[in-house]
């Protein structure tokens, strides 16, 4: 069966995107089929992977608005088991377009429908809002990874962001489920990267990854060579961690029994 786990945090700067980015490279490395869905129109998960967002021909824009079959819009990586759904600036006028069809908030779903299975794992990156966007993200779900930065007010947003993955589950009536919490940007050097951590493991206990991802500049500076952190420096303690993520992601899995 298909794992579909979304990206989620309605504050922007958190890590989304580079997690996106790198859990997915390693478990698709952990010999796992994995598709990852660039649900933002800032379009920084197709252009992580190396891909011109000027010269795309099919996005996730067309799938949702124009009914372009998935299979016209895949694209492969430099990756043997990762494909990817690419964004770009437009998919921000899919909101409106479709605000008001019905059913307006599964056409990621029926998208997903179309691949059969295909994939053991999607991972999906959703904008910092939650609009129309997300919640078809969400609604295409089986559950939602939450990065964290370790900073002022994190844990603030965070109850907010749980009451709204409530609302979410229960008004689309969805099986929703909070896959984890992965603290990112921790600077162990600091009182506050330590106290942030221990707030944010005390409200969510064993829900939180163990693994956390440390702030490492090789992790920001691999985007603007198109590469993810694997290929950019494998070495790095930004690759160890999100290494290590992966690898505790699948084994949370398994533990779970799926
Ligand atoms: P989001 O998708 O939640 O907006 P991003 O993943 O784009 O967040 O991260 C925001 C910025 O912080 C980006 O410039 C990114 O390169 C940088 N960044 C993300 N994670 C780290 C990290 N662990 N260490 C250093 N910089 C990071
Ligand atoms: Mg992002």
């Amino acid at each position: 069966m298909t794992k579909v786990v979304s990206i989620y945090n309605q504050k922007g700067g958190v890590g989304k995107t580079t997690t996106n980015i790198n859990l997915s490279a390693y478990v698709s490395l952990l010999g796992y089929k994995v598709l990852v869905i660039d649900a933002d129109p800032q379009g920084n998960t197709t252009s992580g992977f190396g891909f011109e967002k000027d010269n795309l021909e099919n996005t996730l824009y067309d799938g949702m608005v124009n009914n372009i079959s998935m299979e016209d819009i895949i694209l492969k990586t430099r990756y043997e088991n990762l494909d990817l759904v690419p964004s770009d600036a437009n998919l921000a006028g899919a909101e409106i377009e479709i605000n008001q069809d019905s059913k307006k908030e599964l056409r990621i779903r029926k998208l997903i429908d179309q691949l059969n299975e295909k994939y053991d794992y999607i991972f999906i990156d959703c904008p910092p809002s939650l609009g129309l966007i997300s919640i078809n993200a969400l609604t295409a779900s089986h559950s939602v990874l939450i990065p964290i930065q370790c900073e002022y007010y994190a844990i603030e947003g965070v109850s907010q962001l749980v009451k709204t993955i409530d609302l979410v589950r229960r008004g689309l009536q969805i099986p929703l489920e909070i896959e984890g919490i992965v603290l990112t940007m921790y600077d162990g050097r600091t009182n506050l990267s330590l106290q942030v951590a221990e707030e944010v493991r005390k409200f969510f206990k064993d829900k939180v990854f163990e693994t956390m991802i440390p702030r490492n500049v090789r992790l920001a500076e691999a985007p603007s060579y198109g590469e993810t952190i694997e290929e950019y420096d494998s070495s790095s303690k930004g690759a160890i961690a999100y290494k290590e993520l992966a690898e505790e992601f699948i084994k949370k899995g398994k533990d779970s029994g799926e």
